[in-house]
């Protein structure tokens, strides 16, 4: 099996890298790959005549797109670049993947959602986003299901990884740093490593790439993925807090504020109900989605452990 990832160095890209490899060959990607691989293929979504002819050189049988503009506040001031991005170059991707009969794979957003209520999104709710970055994403879901037959869509939320900057190290970060700090406790979701998404994703590939050509259809959609459970950014870094003096960490913070959305000012507006159900990943695909504590723990034990 050939698989081309686009967005390698991202948190999600990063873990599919080790994720793929022992489904076939990956040819890996990132936005630069175009000036410094020898062959010069382009992972950039921003040229898309460049990337529709590295999938006409490459003729993967599986393109799994973990790219994105996920600036979601700058996305507010960026609407063209991000529309570009999310959305308008996965037109082309999802034509030039489907014309190959490759199955594409590619990430959103609860964010597609307006977050009203506290019941679990499932698949298809009725979407409303009310952000320009939930637009584009939801855009781009649309633009692939209209233009690639074998598609598999996984929308995601909260994304952590124990590579780069995540919530949890900011929130280290700062309560060495300050005695007080405030934290949202009305937007409710689940942490979800990058590596579990990761492993989801190369099981969903086996699974569809294992079954019989007739199947396969059936199993093409939108699919939420995310860990089991559920929080509120407040609790999450309340659980850093306890994991970090577990570990014997000093933290100078001496009061946590739980402070509301409607008192955070961002540009861009935040769903408060972020839930997803993830009942149809599971049955699809025999998948049980570990509670959001279990990742971050082993993430913070990892981290805090080199401290
Ligand atoms: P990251 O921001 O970590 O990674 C996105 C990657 O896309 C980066 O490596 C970035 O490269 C790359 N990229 C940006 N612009 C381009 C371009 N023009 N061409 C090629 N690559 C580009 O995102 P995540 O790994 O967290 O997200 C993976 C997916 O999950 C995305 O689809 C995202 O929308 C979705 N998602 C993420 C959530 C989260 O909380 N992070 C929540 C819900 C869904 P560079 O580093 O060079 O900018």
């Amino acid at each position: 099996m050939h698989i081309l990832l686009l967005g390698k160095n991202g948190q999600v890209g990063w873990e599919l890298q080790r994720a793929l490899a022992p489904l076939g060959t990956v040819t890996a990607l990132d936005r630069h790959s175009a000036e410094t691989s020898p062959n010069k293929y382009s992972g950039d979504l921003s040229q898309p005549e460049a990337l529709a002819k590295t999938i006409q050189m490459l003729k993967p049988d599986v393109i799994v797109n973990a790219a994105a503009y996920t600036a979601v506040d700058k996305a507010e001031s960026e609407p063209g670049l991000a529309r570009q991005i999310n959305a308008d170059t996965l037109a082309l991707l999802a034509t030039e993947a489907n014309k190959i009969g490759a199955w594409l794979i590619h990430y959103s957003t609860d964010y597609v959602f307006n977050g009203e209520g506290d019941t679990p999104w499932v698949e298809d709710d009725i979407t409303a986003p009310l952000s320009v970055y939930g637009a584009t994403k939801l855009a781009g879901e649309n633009f692939i299901v209209q233009n690639c037959h074998q598609h598999l869509i996984f929308r995601t939320s909260w994304v952590y990884a124990t590579r780069g900057a995540n919530f949890a190290k900011t929130m280290l970060r700062l309560a060495k740093e300050r005695d007080e700090l405030g934290v949202i406790n009305d937007q409710i979701g689940a942490p979800t490593g990058a590596d579990l998404i990761a492993d989801c994703t190369a099981h969903a590939i086996r699974t569809v790439m294992t079954q019989g050509q007739q199947q396969k259809p059936s199993l093409a959609g939108i699919y939420n993925l995310a860990a089991s459970g559920e929080t509120s950014w407040f609790d999450y870094a309340n659980h850093v807090f306890t994991t970090a003096k577990e570990h014997g960490i000093h933290l100078k913070l001496t009061s946590l504020n739980a402070i509301s959305t409607a008192d955070y000012a961002t540009p861009a507006t935040r769903p408060l109900n972020s839930r997803l159900n993830t009942q149809k990943l599971s049955a699809a695909f025999g998948l049980t989605l570990p509670p959001w504590q279990q990742g971050v723990t082993r993430m913070l034990t990892e981290m805090l452990e080199q401290q």
